[in-house]
């Protein structure tokens, strides 16, 4: 296996049993850059191929910090739902994008089965978009709207923080992907509340970067209108 990686032995909630998932060594965690809807670029190896787990036995997939955490109605709806059909098969090992997507459409449908919140569904959805976005797909656009719908309707009904993501930068994300998928009037607004937030001062630096997007977002409207 690739030495960057190594395996390590969880029992799934579901089934019950002890398996094995592949996670990658901290060390290797190398940060290469950061696209404007925080999509991270690492050096050596894509640490977002692994962050989804996958029980080979039963079906059950998540992220890998929310992989322990099922009520006891989730387990028997994962079981009536996915078990019941699962072909087992292993996701142990060295991932490419086509088996990370793989991987991560499990865990969005399990989260469909769970019923579980908007801001769960948003956040794996985007994820799918940007490893679609790594292989160059058009699969990622499709995606990105998803996670769009997922995070405003979380926007709308659920309180904040959303598990790690706070109010404003739940914003900015809602604005950029708004600007990505073509709809610029609706991230200029949203990029514009960000920019009037009061409580958005405590975070510069995104300010800074909802600016340069306002900015960006204006001119690509005004290049759409005037064709
Ligand atoms: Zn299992």
């Amino acid at each position: 296996m690739n030495e960057l990686l190594y395996n390590k032995k969880v029992m799934c909630p579901v089934c019950n049993r002890e398996i094995e998932v592949t996670r990658v060594k901290t060390k290797a965690c190398k940060v290469l850059s950061r696209d404007t809807d925080m999509c991270v670029h690492y050096e050596n190896i894509n640490v977002l191929f692994y962050d989804v787990w996958v029980c080979g036995n039963c079906g059950y997939a998540a992220l890998q910090d929310k992989f322990e955490g099922l009520f006891t109605r989730d387990i028997k709806a994962i079981k009536d739902n996915i078990g019941i059909s699962w072909v087992k098969r292993s996701f142990l090992g060295e991932r490419d994008a086509d088996k990370a997507i793989e991987a991560f459409k499990l865990a969005l449908l399990t989260l469909k089965v769970r019923n579980a919140k908007s801001s769960e569904v948003a956040k794996v959805c985007l994820r799918i978009a940007w490893l679609y976005r790594f292989k160059k797909s058009p699969g990622e656009i499709k995606y990105l709207k998803f996670a769009l719908d997922s995070y405003n309707h979380a926007y709308q009904n659920e309180r904040f923080p959303l598990d790690k993501l706070d109010e404003i930068t739940c914003m900015y994300i809602i604005a950029e992907l708004f600007r990505r998928v073509g709809i610029f009037d609706e991230a200029i607004v949203w990029f514009s509340r960000i920019v009037a937030s009061p409580e958005a001062r405590s975070k510069p630096s995104l300010i800074d970067m909802a600016r340069d997007q306002y900015q960006l977002a204006k001119d690509q409207l005004a290049l759409a209108d005037s064709n």
